[in-house]
């Protein structure tokens, strides 16, 4: 079954305002349906653990000690306790909706963590970052050892303007030697899978997810643009039918040469967990880890979860020069 009644895709192509507006409304209902729902009877538990267990992978293996972080696109702040195990000095999160920073700084007042931190509403694909952060810019340092954007960097990919101001934040912000890590959908899984659809056919997934073209997708799975090829992205008790965008890896490598940022690591997440888990399985927090224990003993994700996760990857790029 695949996840999820159709989306309603506006037929005309969505503007860049228009879009913003609909992730920031999302994601500010999100803020407070996830309030009203237990997280461990949710269908996407699993998904969620193992999702969180390779960003606290990503976060421990470039995370600087002693560093300053610039979380763009942090949400809830829902990665607090990984930087938290980084033992890191400062951070600093900005998000484009307001509701999720407001239950950031809930939850980083409500913890004890060893960092300082400050938190921005803020859009940080189209705003310059002195900008976002101009109320701070006496107490705050500008660049940084590390920047991150984990499961939000699609949303950069609406057009080329967009994508090249996200990365010109991101490489400004950047220390010489200093990382730009993330998470987001592979366009390698993605031409996979567009590669294996029938014919006519623009949606695949399964009870968990789905992915959904508003027009057939070219059959090679090779869009003619590298930017604005649109799709909804539903994932259970989660995101509900949410536009984003494919992120074509080999253009995003490019451009991030041009602004001085070059690939250090790219990996599907399933191949991070396996690759590196045995490294950080006794770093990680134990309840996160039993909740992905198999009957056998093993550790890991299997089923509608293993295609779920599958569609996402992890990278980091370093700032080689300025
Ligand atoms: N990074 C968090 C995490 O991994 O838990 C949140 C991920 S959530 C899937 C995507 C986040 O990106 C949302 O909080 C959304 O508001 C944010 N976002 C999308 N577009 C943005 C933009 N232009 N500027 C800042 N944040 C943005």
């Amino acid at each position: 079954a695949l996840g999820g009644a159709s989306s309603a895709l506006p037929q005309r192509p969505v503007t860049r305002v228009e879009h913003q507006s609909m992730v920031r409304n999302f994601y500010n209902d999100q803020t407070f349906r996830s309030k009203r729902q237990k997280r461990n009877q949710s269908k996407i538990y699993k998904l969620r653990s193992f999702n969180n267990c390779c960003k606290y992978i990503l976060i421990n293996k470039y995370a600087v000690r002693g560093g300053n972080v610039l979380d763009l696109g942090c949400g809830k702040g829902g990665d607090l306790a990984k930087w938290e195990m980084a033992q890191i000095a400062s951070y600093v999160g900005v998000d484009i909706s307001d509701q999720s920073i407001r239950e950031a700084i809930h939850r980083y007042r409500g913890g004890r963590y060893g960092f300082r931190a400050i938190f921005a509403t803020g859009d940080a694909y189209n705003t310059p970052l002195p900008d976002i952060l101009t109320n701070f810019q006496d107490e705050l340092n500008l660049e940084f050892d590390t920047v991150s954007l984990q499961f939000c960097f699609h949303y950069a990919f609406i057009n080329e303007q967009t994508a090249r101001h996200a990365l010109e934040n991101i490489s400004r912000s950047l220390k010489l030697g200093g990382m730009f890590i993330g998470t987001m959908p592979s366009s390698d899984f993605i031409r996979w899978k567009i590669r294996r659809l029938a014919p006519g056919e623009k949606k695949w997934g399964n009870s968990l997810y789905s992915v959904e073209f508003p027009e057939v997708p070219p059959k090679d799975g090779n869009f003619e643009s590298a930017f604005g090829n649109l799709y909804t992205y539903y994932l259970a008790d989660a995101v509900d039918h949410v536009p984003e965008y494919v992120v074509p890896f080999e253009k995003l490598r490019a451009l991030c040469e041009e602004y001085n940022m070059e690939l250090r690591y790219k990996k599907n997440l399933f191949e991070v967990f396996n690759k590196e888990i045995p490294k950080y399985f006794h770093r990680l927090p134990h309840p996160l880890m039993q909740s992905l224990r198999r009957e056998d003993g093993t550790y890991g994700i299997s089923g509608e979860d293993r295609d779920a996760c599958s569609f996402y990857l992890a990278f980091a790029f370093e700032k080689t020069s300025c």
